[in-house]
Order: structure tokens, then C-alpha cells, then sequence
């Protein structure tokens, strides 16, 4: 059954994406406007023309307890490039050469300790991860680690609510919960192209190079082009925080945000880390994880305050030195590398940012949000994306059951 008017979704993100395939599923006409000439946002591939291969924005791993990406990418098919991993997190501490692996049956902290991080008995709301947990034996090669690549927020600002309800959904949202899926063909073709394609077959369009300048009750104005509403039109704003904040000045709060760093680097073999695992945790190292995808290896800095400002030769010198440490290898200067800053990453998940996050209701009529900034108990994530764009078009079609 085709739905009265059009549902208009700005912004060809995750949320945008899924807020589409799931209303084109049910019948409704839409059409998707992107301001990019591509799909994906923050959450794609490219071909990097130096290194000659597909690489991401920066690598992303999603979780089994990640329940409504992998719906997502069941529906799209997208699945189908993507792999589960053994949920086993192999770290290094480059300062005391130790390794270990952190397993759901493994894990290195005293009880004491997880029903601390599980928020139990009682989390304060000014509570920070480095208050909570920041004198535990475990606190430097678990919870901090694991707070910046959740949270990508430093510990000592960083919500401990927000953190205990993602450890409880990890630790305790069942067997598979914690198990890593990624993305060996990149995050495009999983997450992205699969998704274009579903959206197509159920008649659904996206239109590329269209930025909005301004939503009015009566239109959306792009840079070239004027699109009246008529009275069964919808509108999504699948955009960004700040990008939504100044097209509906006074509805959306302005919201801080953290950088992440990439540096993928060009080996001049294909790399096997230890154990063939697909990542490595570093510890006591400006860079967080290390990633495998053939001959290239990526590092990531999440939090990266201390690091987005320096030029991109210092950066690759300073990662590819710790990689180097990490992996055993002679001392060899950095093979070809491309620098990704993602200078506004995800919101800063602060005591004072995660509360302010506004709902799918934009304050005016027929003009609904989603993104991954919109309220959620995910921080900023693929999960908290595609969920945002789901529970969008539920209330843009007044669906309450909406699936994918
Ligand atoms: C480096 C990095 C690593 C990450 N790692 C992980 C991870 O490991 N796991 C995880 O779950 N999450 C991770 N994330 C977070 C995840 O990528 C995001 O949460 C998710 O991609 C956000 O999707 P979105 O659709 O909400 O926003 P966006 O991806 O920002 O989509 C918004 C879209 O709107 C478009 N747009 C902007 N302005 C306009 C305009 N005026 N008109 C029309 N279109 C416009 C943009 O071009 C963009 O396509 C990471 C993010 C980054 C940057």
C-alpha cells in the first residue's frame, strides 16, 4: 500500500539510511537529499588514490549487543560483508611489553571491580569514568580502554551512567553480545552500498549535492533548489548536530563534540597480527587500536584532543614508532599514509553533554530528528545511528511497530 505524500530525509548517513529503507519498506514515498556526493557520512569508504586502496574514515567495530545494526544489515543484505570475530580482545602495554586478552570468561578485574563498571549498586549522575574506576587495579588496561573506543571521551570526563549501561548491555546482553563484527571489505560494503540498493528496490531515490540551507513550514530551500511540502509531506533532518542546531536555531541545542584520529599506513606485504586477530588493543600509547586489512594497517585515537592538532607528518611519525614497538619490527620509517581527523567525531558523552540530547520530535510540525546525537542510552555509535533513524520514521509514519 503506497502512503499519502512524500518523506523527505536530509542527510544519507546511517540514520538517514535506515529512517528510509525502513519507511520505503512500509510504502511510503521517499526521497533521500545528501550534500555529499556520496552516501555513508561519517561511516564510509573511499579509494585513497596514494595508498591505491579502499580504505574507511576510520575503522569502526560493532558488537553483537548491537542489536538493531544487525537487523539493519540482515534486511540490506549488508551482512553478508561483514564478519564475526572471536570475542577475544588482545592488548599491548608499550611501556611494560606485556600482552594479554581480555575474553567475556577473562575478564582482568576482581568482581569488586565489574559491579563498579556494571554501575551497581548505584551510579551518581556527575559521576565520571576516572572517578568510578580510576584507582582500580584494572582501570589503565581495561575500563580506560574501553571507555575511550565506547565513549571516545576521556575517563575523566566521560558519563559513568552512560558507561555501566553499555558494559551491562557487553557483559551482561547475553552470549554473542560481545562479539566483534567487522567490516574486511570496508564499512561501504556493508553498511552503505547494500543500504542504497535496499532503498532503491522498494522506490525510494537518493539525490546527491543537495545541501539544505533552511526548512521553512512550507519548503525545504537547497543550494539550487526549492521543495514545496505539501499537507502529507514529511520531513527527517538526518544531519549532523551542528549542522541540525543552525538550521533550527533555539530547537536544537548546540552540543559539544570529541575528534578521532586514523592513520592507515601502506606496508609493503600483507601484516598478520598476533594470533590473526583483526585488531589490538595499545595500551600506554597515544594510539588505541590497531587494525588488519591486508597490507594496511590502521590505528586509532579516539579522544583525540592532544593529537588532531598537530600536521600529519608528526602524527604518522608518533603512530607508526608505536606500531612499530607493538609489532616487533626494526626501526623503518613510516611506509605510505593517509591522516584522517574527524574533527567533530561523536559528542563529547559528558555528564553535562548526554543529557541534553534532544528527542526525535524537532518542536515543529511533521519535522522529525535522527542521528546518533539524538537521546539514546548508546553514545554516539553506528547503533545509536541506525536506531535513531528507525524510531524517526516510526513517528514520521505514526508506525509505532516499524521494522527493517
Ligand atoms: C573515525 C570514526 C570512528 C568511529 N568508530 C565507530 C565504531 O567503531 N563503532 C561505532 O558504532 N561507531 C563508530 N563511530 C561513530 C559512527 O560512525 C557514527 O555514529 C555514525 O556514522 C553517525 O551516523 P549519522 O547518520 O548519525 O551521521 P552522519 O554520518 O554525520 O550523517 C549525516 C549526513 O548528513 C549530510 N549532511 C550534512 N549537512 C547537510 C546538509 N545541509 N544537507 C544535506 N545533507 C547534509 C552529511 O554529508 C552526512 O552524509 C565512529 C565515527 C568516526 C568519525
Amino acid at each position: 500500500m503506497t502512503l499519502p505524500g512524500t518523506l523527505h530525509v536530509v542527510g544519507a548517513g546511517l540514520a538517514g539510511l535506515a529512517a528510509g529503507i525502513a519507511a520505503a519498506k512500509a510504502g511510503a514515498r521517499v526521497v533521500v537529499h545528501e550534500a555529499a556526493g556520496h552516501a555513508g557520512g561519517r561511516c564510509r569508504s573511499f579509494l585513497d588514490e596514494r595508498l591505491g586502496r579502499v580504505i574507511d574514515n576510520g575503522s569502526h567495530l560493532v558488537l553483537g549487543a548491537n542489536r538493531t545494526t544487525l537487523a539493519y544489515a540482515r534486511a540490506t543484505g549488508g551482512i553478508e560483508a561483514m564478519v564475526a570475530a572471536p570475542a577475544a580482545f588482545p592488548f599491548k602495554d608499550l611501556v611494560t611489553g606485556k600482552s594479554w586478552t581480555v575474553t567475556p570468561k577473562r575478564l582482568p578485574a576482581g568482581i569488586g571491580e565489574i559491579l563498579k563498571a556494571l554501575g551497581l549498586p548505584w551510579t551518581g549522575k556527575a559521576e565520571t569514568v576516572a572517578g568510578r574506576l580510576g584507582g582500580t587495579p584494572s582501570f589503565a588496561r581495561l575500563w580506560q580502554p574501553m571507555c575511550e573506543a565506547i565513549m571516545n571521551t576521556a575517563p575523566d570526563e566521560a558519563s559513568a551512567r552512560m558507561f555501566a549501561w553499555t558494559m551491562r548491555k557487553a557483559l551482561l546482553g547475553g552470549a554473542d553480545a560481545l562479539t566483534p563484527w567487522i567490516f574486511p571489505g570496508g564499512l561501504s560494503a556493508a553498511l552503505v552500498a547494500p543500504a542504497e540498493a535496499t532503498l532503491s528496490l522498494f522506490g525510494g531515490e537518493i539525490r546527491f549535492r543537495r545541501r539544505l540551507k533552511t526548512v521553512t513550514p512550507r519548503a525545504l530551500v537547497f543550494d539550487e533548489a526549492e521543495i514545496p511540502l505539501g499537507p502529507d509531506d514529511r520531513v527527517i533532518l538526518a544531519l549532523p548536530p551542528w549542522v541540525a542546531a543552525a538550521l533550527l536555531p533555539g530547537l536544537v541545542p548546540d552540543l559539544a563534540t570529541r575528534p578521532i584520529v586514523n592513520a592507515h599506513f601502506r606496508c609493503a606485504q600483507p601484516v598478520e597480527l598476533p594470533h590473526g586477530s583483526h585488531f589490538l588493543g595499545m595500551v600506554n600509547a597515544s594510539g588505541h587500536w590497531l587494525f588488519v586489512r591486508g597490507d594496511v594497517l590502521s590505528v586509532t585515537v579516539s579522544a583525540a584532543g592532544a593529537l588532531v592538532d598537530l600536521d600529519n607528518e608528526s602524527i604518522a611519525d608518533r603512530l607508526w614508532d608505536e606500531i612499530r614497538r607493538t609489532l616487533g619490527m626494526p626501526p623503518i620509517p613510516p611506509p605510505p599514509y593517509r591522516i584522517m581527523k574527524e574533527k567533530r567525531a561523536t559528542l563529547a558523552h559528558d555528564n553535562h553533554t548526554v543529557v541534553r540530547r534532544p528527542g526525535a520530535s524537532s518542536g515543529r510540525d511533521r519535522v522529525y530528528l535522527a542521528g546518533d546525537w539524538i537521546a539514546s542510552p548508546w553514545p554516539c555509535t553506528i547503533e545509536a545511528a541506525i536506531s535513531s533513524g528507525l524510531a524517526a520514521a516510526r513517528l514520521a509514519l505514526a508506525r509505532p511497530g516499524l521494522t527493517f
